[in-house]
């Protein structure tokens, strides 16, 4: 087991590149230390839940067990009002399971071609599971969300996902053209990581 004088190890129930970057940039310098869950031989589970706090600990339920430690899970996606709340929790396989962030964006800016400006907004939404082992009874569940809007075309190279096509209204910009410590300041992920850091120390 990998153990370092900065803390407890813990791993993280993802191997989606853009969401391991930003967890660890904001987990940097806090008393625990994060490894993505493929250095412990952890592959993907099928996310069967309804929700996003169900699916966060499946993934979560999931490393823990089978690395023998505690986990943090991120379960998080966009809900566009035009389209009822969706893609939601199927953000990541909204253009089909294995789907790229680019299909999926090409996607939402189909089904939501001549919707007019006022009638796009949307948010991002992010629950993050903390389990102390994998029988945890009392998981640690903390929740972030982020208003803004869909634009009619991607801005932007930073970030990952629906970043290129989310207007964040405060900042007159999208989520990929904001500085990647700003987006970490403003977003779902952000805050939910903030509270989450919190509770862990
Ligand atoms: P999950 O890995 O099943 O939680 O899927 C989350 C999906 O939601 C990702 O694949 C992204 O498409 C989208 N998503 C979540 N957070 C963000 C974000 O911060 N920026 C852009 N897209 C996001």
């Amino acid at each position: 087991m990998k153990q370092t004088h900065h803390g407890e190890m813990i791993v993280l129930a993802s191997n989606n590149a853009g969401k391991v970057r930003e967890i660890g940039q904001l987990l940097a310098g806090a008393r625990i230390q994060i490894a993505p869950q493929r250095e412990y031989g952890v592959g993907e589970v099928e996310e069967t839940g309804l929700s996003f706090v169900e699916n966060a600990l499946i993934k979560a339920r999931h490393a823990a067990q089978i690395s023998g430690l505690p986990a943090i899970a991120d379960d998080s996606g966009i809900e566009v009002d035009a389209l009822h709340g969706a893609p939601g929790i199927y953000s990541a396989r909204y253009a089909g399971v294995g789907a790229s962030d680019e299909a999926n964006l090409i996607k939402l800016l189909a089904d939501l071609n001549g919707v007019p400006e006022a009638e796009r907004s949307a948010r991002f939404q992010c629950v993050l599971v903390y389990l102390r082992h994998a029988a945890d009874p009392m998981p640690l569940i903390c929740q972030g969300t982020w208003e803004g809007r869909i634009l009619a075309a991607p801005r932007g190279a930073h970030g990952f996902g629906y970043d290129p096509i989310f207007w964040v209204p405060t900042h007159g910009c999208s989520s990929a053209e904001l500085d990647p410590a700003l987006k970490n300041q403003l977003s779902h992920r952000g805050l939910a990581l903030r509270q989450l850091r919190a509770a862990l120390e």
